[in-house]
Order: structure tokens, then sequence, then C-alpha cells
């Protein structure tokens, strides 16, 4: 609903996030964020019950809850402009990047299955692992 002057309303995005309406109480502006539990169903959220992340090096963002019925923590990708719109009407973000370990260049042959099963061994054999960390030493 849109009442004139002192509310917003936003249109419904996606079926399990929308962002209902912005209120005047009073001298501040409530937000009231509608989000959907899976267990619990629909339910009314303030901009501090729902943090957004961002990862900055894909540019792709969600934001996550925790029911305060059921305990149970939502997640949800979100769109740009949704992500902006809440953003700016003051959901707290948090940012972070992908592993440094995806873009190291690699060499070598991958790793198998027989591979595995002899590290395996190795770890459980106390000589082989003692030899195996005094090799490591010794090139270091
Ligand atoms: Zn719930």
């Amino acid at each position: 609903m849109r009442s004139a002057g002192s509310s917003r309303t936003f249109a419904p995005f996606c079926l399990l996030f929308a962002l209902s309406h912005v209120a005047r109480c009073r001298t501040v502006h409530m937000t009231e964020i509608r989000a959907t539990c899976e267990t619990c169903g629909d339910l009314q959220l303030g901009v501090d019950d729902l943090t957004l992340r961002l990862c900055v090096d894909t540019a792709v963002g969600e934001f996550h809850f925790t029911c305060a019925e059921c305990s149970k923590v939502t997640a949800q990708s979100v769109s740009g402009p949704t992500f902006d719109l809440l953003q700016a009407a003051g959901v707290s973000c948090d940012e972070w990047n992908l592993p440094q370990e995806l873009f190291e260049q690699r060499s070598g042959p991958r790793i198998t299955h027989d591979d595995l099963l002899e590290f395996h061994g190795a770890l459980n054999d106390d000589e082989s692992f003692a030899a195996a960390m005094d090799s490591l030493i010794r090139e270091s």
C-alpha cells in the first residue's frame, strides 16, 4: 500500500523476498523487509535482522537472516538492484573475497585416487610419516 507523503512502497522482487514498505515513525524511518522462512513462512524483518554479503571478486550478492521463530538460517541470492535497495535502506553488508588458492598457477600431474590412498596409508604409518616430515624439512 502506498500512502501519500511519508511512506514508500517497493514492488516485490521475488517469491522469497520483498521490501514491503518504508513507514514513518515519528522522525525515524522504519524499514520493514518481508522475507520468507522455509519453515515458518512470511516474516517481517527490520534492517538489523538480516545481513547482505557481497563477493567482491564476482559481484554476486546474497542476504541471510536467522528466523526468530525456528532459528533456521535462510540465505538467498539477490540481484544487483535489490541489493542496492537493501543497502540503501540500511542493511549491513559483509564483503568477502574468493580464496587466493583459486588464482594460483598449478603445475604437475593431477592428484589421483591412488595418490590419496598412498597418502592415507603414509599418515597411518609412523615410519613413513616421519620419513616424509624429514624430507620436507630437508627441502626447506
Ligand atoms: Zn522459521
